[in-house]
């Protein structure tokens, strides 16, 4: 008879052969299952039933060709993919993202964290994710609406408000998500608001789900700081990108009293050591889609980095909020040798191991991405509520809603945590309270 540490380890060497060449994917699957070994010996009736095996294989995968015609009249040819792993607790639920590094290994990687992520909110969502290797960088918005319309040609009858509803990423943002929706719309001959989320709130969106995932990362660290008997009040801040997650991640960190000194793109780094002047970024990165750098042109006191490592200026709090293991175990020692104390990652899996092994080190507190950036989901699901009811929340309401949720989350993270003696390791706490709710479901509904 092998031990449960002999089984999870044969399970992650059958993900790897049966997956080839996705590495992010066997990434994110480690980081789970290697949780598991205490749940499995409190509860064998998951691994008698395989449920640990059951939710590494994907439910669905659809792969699929997106031709569409450039402004010069010529023909491009990008690869769409929707992953529907689970949807044992709810419809698929999970955004789309358009970047040119996108395969499938990125795909599931994103799809299976969503499954943890959106059990963990309590909420009934299940897990999947989707996108395109298309990048809309340099693109006009005739050429990303023929891309979104010709992506949803292919990709609407597998989507549905009770099957599969789709939500916003990297590269995708409301000028995509009204394009989808309209070629939904257009080609089903329903206004079905609730298929889609991250919508416009002009039609059908609900209010604060833009902000959502950036100010939860917040309501995230606040708790965590709370839990220690500290406060972001006065705190520097690091935030890496400056997207939609990070856009607004800052914005709640100055409404709270704390600096930010630092945000980023992908070409570099911006680092204004006064605070950084938020009006701005949003005229540069929402408004006129220009680079970071160009926000030296307005400040001249500020200095701006190219190809620079963010995580190398001193901050307390960082947020990471831009990509996948965009923060490593040398950045990771670099942040604990300036004084950093807290972490919370509004970005999907942005440390590496090795950098996530520094920070329990070295015991500061380490809000990982299913938790921390959780927010942003959960308000997809207060957005999916609004429109089966017909109604629209004011911001006030759905930002307190948005707190509590987030405060059950750092809540119920926590205590799990501690019952299966990890105390203050939320990355542990995270996966085995998302894991054992979708392990529960699934034994119920028998062997499907
Ligand atoms: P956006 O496209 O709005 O912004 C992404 C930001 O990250 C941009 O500043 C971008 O720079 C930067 N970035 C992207 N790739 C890289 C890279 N390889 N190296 C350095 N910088 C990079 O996306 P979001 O803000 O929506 O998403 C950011 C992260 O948050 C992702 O990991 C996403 O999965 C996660 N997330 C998003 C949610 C949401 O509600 N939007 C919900 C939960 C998680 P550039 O413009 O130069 O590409």
């Amino acid at each position: 008879m092998s031990t449960v540490n002999e089984r999870i380890e044969r399970i992650y060497a059958e993900v790897t052969r049966r997956n080839q060449g996705e590495l992010e994917f066997h990434q994110a699957v480690k980081e789970v299952i290697e949780c598991l070994g205490p749940v499995l010996r409190k509860h064998p009736q998951y691994d008698e039933h395989k449920i640990i095996e059951r939710i590494c294989e994907p439910e669905r995968q659809i792969i699929f060709r997106v031709p569409w015609v450039d402004d010069r009249g010529e023909v491009q040819i990008n690869r769409g993919f929707r992953v529907q792993f689970s949807s044992v607790l709810g419809p698929y639920k999970g955004g789309f993202r358009f970047h040119p590094s996108v395969y499938l290994g990125i795909i599931k990687f994103l799809g299976f964290e969503q499954i943890f992520k959106n059990a963990v909110t309590g909420m009934p969502i299940g897990g999947a994710k989707g996108g395109s290797d298309f990048d809309p960088k340099g693109r006009s918005d005739a050429e990303v609406m023929r891309f979104c319309q010709s992506f949803m040609l292919e990709l609407y009858r597998h989507l549905g408000e009770f099957t599969d509803v789709p939500a916003g990423d990297i590269g995708v943002g409301a000028r995509e998500i009204g394009f989808l929706f309209g070629q939904y719309k257009r080609i089903t001959n329903r206004y079905e608001s609730g298929v889609i989320t991250g919508k416009s709130p002009k039609w059908g969106g609900a209010l604060v789900r833009k902000e959502a995932t950036g100010y939860g990362a917040v309501f995230f660290v606040e708790q965590m700081l709370a839990a220690r008997g500290d406060a972001i009040e006065g705190k520097t801040c690091v935030v890496s990108g400056s997207g939609n997650v990070a856009i607004y991640a800052i914005e709640k960190l100055q409404a709270l009293g704390a600096k930010v000194v630092a945000c980023s793109d992908s070409d570099g780094v911006i680092h204004h050591a006064k605070g950084l002047d938020l009006d701005l970024i949003k005229q540069l990165k929402e408004v006129e889609r220009r680079r970071i750098r160009d926000y030296a042109h307005t400040h001249r006191d500020a200095q701006y980095v190219e190809r620079g490592n963010i995580w190398d200026i001193a901050c307390q709090v960082a947020l990471p909020c831009a990509t996948q293991n965009e923060l490593d175990e040398a950045s990771a020692r670099k942040l604990v040798a300036n004084g950093c104390i807290a972490v919370s990652e509004g970005a999907n899996m942005p440390t590496t191991p090795g950098g996530i092994r520094v920070f329990e080190d070295a015991r500061i507190a380490f809000g990982p991405g299913k938790a921390a950036n959780a927010g942003g989901v959960a308000t997809s699901a207060l957005e999916m509520q609004q429109n089966a009811s017909r109604d629209a929340w004011t911001f006030e309401y759905s930002e307190q809603r948005l707190h509590e949720i987030m405060t059950n989350i750092h809540r119920n993270c926590y205590e799990t945590a501690e019952e299966f003696g990890s105390p203050g390791n939320y990355s542990i706490g995270a996966n085995i309270v998302g894991f054992r709710r979708v392990a529960d479901a699934m034994l119920a509904f028998g062997v499907i």
